[in-house]
């Protein structure tokens, strides 16, 4: 399902390439809807192609309430309503607590097709427990590199833009975290994780196309995360902080929600907006937050 031929002839043409391309797939009249939902400090983000396929990225929360499964409490519901059974393609951005706390419970209930993951040392209990679950559902297993494409919905390019190998592991979590690109028609979302600016620097480095109309602010607003030069060059319409309500990090930082307004960007936050959709038809991203200032 993930294709490196494909996407090495791709980096080998020039960025108009990928545009034309981008361009041409996109049906009119369809939409691509992507949710962050509102796990407290933690990430899910449910994505919907316009045939109806689904994508989840993370799913976990430091739980504020204790013993409270996000997966089967928030997202399974959440899923079922959308008369999701299976997912398409289920992605572990990395194996922090905040991420996978509720994994293990979703796919027990709704089971993923294809799994994504990062090559990593991790070996806590909530991540064994995950894999453990992944190995008995029978789902393809793969680990995620730089310059991959993901084989998801026609129409829906997904490029792997992090962590740079796949073979070995990085030292910091965070910074190996997955980067997604998401590109339907003329719009793209950018999907963080966790990552800081060392991997920012080394993605912008790559020359990789990472404009996008939409951007989950990396590592939930963290002040070492999302700087000007990143920010300059997704040059996001809006972004997202997934954060919760007074945690004790003190995200997102006064820093990084200054760098957002100082670029034009439009702030939403879980904390404050809960869940945060965006629509894409194609042509352009619509935003609708649970609950609007
Ligand atoms: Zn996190
Ligand atoms: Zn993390």
């Amino acid at each position: 399902m993930l294709n490196d031929n494909r996407i090495r002839a791709l980096a080998a043409l020039a960025l108009i390439t990928i545009a034309v391309w981008a361009y041409a797939l996109a049906p009119a009249g369809h939409t691509l809807s992507l949710t962050v939902m509102d796990v407290g400090e933690g990430l899910c983000i449910v994505m919907r192609s316009p045939n109806g396929k689904t994508l989840v990225m993370d799913c976990g929360t430091n739980s504020w309430r204790n013993n409270d499964d996000v997966g089967k409490s928030l997202v399974l519901p959440y899923l079922r309503k959308m008369g999701v059974r299976q997912i398409d393609v289920a992605v572990i951005s990395h194996p922090h607590e905040d991420h996978i706390s509720g994994f293990e419970g979703l796919l027990q209930n709704c089971p993923a097709k294809l799994v994504i993951d990062t090559k990593s040392s991790e070996h806590s209990p909530t991540y064994n427990h995950l894999k453990n679950e992944i190995r008995r559902s029978g789902a393809t297993y793969r680990f995620a590199k730089r310059g991959q494409t993901i084989e998801f919905d026609d129409g829906v390019i997904i490029q792997v833009l992090n962590p740079p190998s796949a073979s070995e592991p990085g030292q910091d979590l965070n910074e190996e975290s997955i980067v997604l690109r998401v590109i339907y028609g003329k719009t793209a979302f950018l999907l963080a994780g966790d990552i800081g600016n060392v991997s920012e620097s080394e993605i912008m480095n790559e020359n990789l196309p990472i404009r996008a109309q939409a951007l989950q602010v990396g590592h939930h607003g963290s002040h070492q995360s999302t700087s000007y030069r990143w920010l300059e060059a997704v040059k996001p319409n809006a972004a997202v902080i997934s954060c919760g309500r007074n945690n004790t990090y003190g995200h997102p930082a006064e820093e990084t929600l200054e760098r957002l307004t100082d670029s034009g960007t439009r702030v939403y936050r879980t904390d404050k907006n809960g869940a945060v959709s965006f629509y894409s038809d194609g042509n352009s991203i619509k935003v609708n937050a649970m609950v609007s200032h």
